[in-house]
């Protein structure tokens, strides 16, 4: 266990902003997350890495209020996503892998919407400059989304959390079918929300993405975080070590 784990929390600290402690939870019988402690501070970025099926996914579920915890404490932003879902969710936007979308709108109607939805009505020039601030060029603003590729969608996607000014973003392998430039600029884009303080929790199989933009990477193996690395120095992390552990990690689970 890493000596850069943070063990001491209650559930009204609110230096974080993403916290989980000694959560037990899963589906039905089956048990998933086993004393699960996840810390993240406001305005930091988290990866979350871990073998098919270590409960990554169910990790983000519990901060989304889509899952209780059996025992153990969840919060966001302080507030009980099961108690309080609504008032959770305000203060979360949420990107999965394949960002859904209205097919027929284009990108300024889809975020027009999906903010009217949210409870908020925002001027044109603020959803135009949230698009262009996420890469989208003018000239696709008005375009029916239902021809964008998978860069492009979480680009939208990227720009209704702009939009929202939300405290914390969470991802679910946002990278993954990217190609190396769609990654780099999908990553150039963390990095402008990170500036602006949003707290970024993201799963990913991408050690190489995480190495990029993470200020700590966590691995998770059968629902216990066994591991948390945080970056350091000029090249943050030591990506060959951390892919050794990675691999010796998923080899255990296969
Ligand atoms: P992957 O990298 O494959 O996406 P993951 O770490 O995100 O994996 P989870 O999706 O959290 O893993 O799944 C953890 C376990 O829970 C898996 O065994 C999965 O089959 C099971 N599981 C996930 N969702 C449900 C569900 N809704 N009902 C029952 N079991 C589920």
């Amino acid at each position: 266990m890493s000596t850069q784990r943070n063990t001491a929390t209650t559930v009204e600290d609110h230096r974080y902003v993403l916290d989980a402690s000694a959560v037990i939870t899963g589906y039905g019988s089956k048990t998933i997350l086993q004393q699960l402690d996840l810390h993240i501070r406001a305005g930091e970025t988290y990866a979350l890495l871990g073998a098919n099926g270590a409960g990554k996914s169910t990790t983000l579920s519990l901060f989304l209020g889509f899952l209780a915890p059996r025992s153990g404490s969840v919060r966001v932003h302080g507030i009980d996503p099961i108690a309080q879902p609504a008032e959770a969710r305000r203060h979360i936007a949420y990107i999965p892998e394949n960002v859904a979308l209205y097919e027929h709108l284009s990108a300024r109607e889809n975020v027009a919407y999906l903010l009217d939805l949210a409870g908020q009505k925002e001027r044109q020039s603020v959803i135009d400059n949230a698009l262009m601030a996420a890469g989208l060029d003018a000239a696709a603003l008005d375009r029916r989304v239902g021809g964008f590729s998978k860069g492009m969608r979480q680009k939208v996607a990227i720009a209704l959390a702009l939009a929202r000014q939300v405290p914390a973003l969470l991802l679910d392998e946002p990278t993954s079918g990217l190609d190396p430039q769609a990654t780099t600029e999908f990553n150039r884009l963390l990095g402008l929300l990170s500036e602006q303080g949003v707290t970024i929790l993201m799963v990913t199989h991408d050690l190489l993405s995480a190495a990029d933009v993470a200020d700590r990477i966590g691995f998770l193996d059968a629902g216990r975080l066994v591991e948390e690395v945080a970056a350091t120095g000029e090249d943050r992390f030591d990506v060959r070590a951390l892919h050794r552990r990675y691999a010796r990690q998923a080899e255990r689970t296969a």
